[in-house]
């Protein structure tokens, strides 16, 4: 799919509708409130009717599209330029390329965003590695102490020919790192891979017992030793840090989280040749974002 395609695809509100409908629902549109038929509404052709609860409503009402005043074909158009950016897209960009203003591009992004959060993950298993890196600039002129105060915390867990997952965590410790391995990594993990900082010994005691912990020694600065490394995840961290000094500039702690998610999503659906479709399924499936909970 590209810009060109995508607007002959869908040239129109009803187009996008039609769409949106589908993905929605992919066994028929059904009431919001009780699951029962619905019909089109004769007087207005993009809102559904149910008789049972005496209740209208359009496909995007209750998704992450919700309450929305700007037209379905700028919607398609930022989720197109937001899921095939490699390295993301900033707000600035999305507000010239669509001539909206600021705060509704960083709205729109923000949306498109937590819909790609809702997305289902399944336990990484075989080979699987994991590291941690920072995100952030350094606090010049403001004394020693202060100088990686501003750095956040990114953990990178890679299945090695599988999904990426992204993490921002409050901190590098033993606990935090074990919680991280338990949500996400298979019990029955062929093997997992990490350098020789020192908390993932505990972390990972439950692979260790029995051999599945492996380590490699980047504090001796050995990087790899055959099958023993963390190269697959450090890839997936340049890509990162690429997007975030080209694209994003500078984004804030807050939404750190958010910025991974989505990342994480592009990354893992890179060879998925519907993921414009797949994206917007997302959109309509996931609950509405408001204004006032971005921002709180
Ligand atoms: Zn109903």
């Amino acid at each position: 799919m590209n810009l060109i395609s995508m607007h002959r695809m869908f040239p129109t509100d009803d187009k996008c509708r039609e769409m949106l409908t589908r993905l929605r629902w992919p066994a028929g549109p059904e009431c919001i409130r009780c699951k029962g038929p619905v019909v089109k509404l004769e007087t207005e052709k993009s809102l559904f009717y149910c008789k049972e609860c005496d209740y209208q409503f359009s496909v995007t009402a209750g998704t992450i599209f919700n309450d929305s005043h700007l037209p379905l074909e700028t919607w398609f158009t930022a989720t197109l330029l937001l899921c095939q950016a490699k390295k993301g897209m900033s707000a600035c960009q999305v507000q010239r390329t669509l001539g909206i203003s600021y705060k509704t591009a960083w709205f729109l992004c923000h949306r498109i965003r937590a819909a790609m959060m809702q997305a289902d993950k399944p336990m990484l298993s075989g080979k699987v590695e994991m590291d941690e890196t920072f995100i952030g600039g350094v606090n010049r002129g403001k004394g020693k102490s202060a100088r990686w105060n501003n750095k956040e915390n990114v953990i990178g867990i890679r299945q090695r020919g599988g999904d990426l997952r992204f993490f921002h965590a409050a901190d590098v410790k033993s606990g935090t790192l074990e919680k991280f391995i338990h949500e996400n990594i298979s019990e029955d993990v062929e093997v997992l891979f990490t350098d020789d900082f020192n908390a993932y010994r505990s972390a990972a005691k439950h692979l260790r017992k029995d051999g599945r912990h492996k380590t490699l020694r980047h504090s001796l600065k050995v990087y790899a030793k055959g099958d023993i490394h963390t190269n697959t995840i450090e890839s997936a961290f340049s890509l990162l840090k690429r997007g975030i000094v080209g694209t994003w500039h500078k984004i804030s702690a807050k939404h750190l989280a958010a910025y991974l998610q989505e990342m994480e999503f592009r990354f893992n659906r890179r060879k998925n040749s519907d993921l414009f479709a797949d994206t917007l399924r997302h959109m309509v499936t996931a609950p509405k974002l408001t204004f006032e909970k971005l921002t709180a």
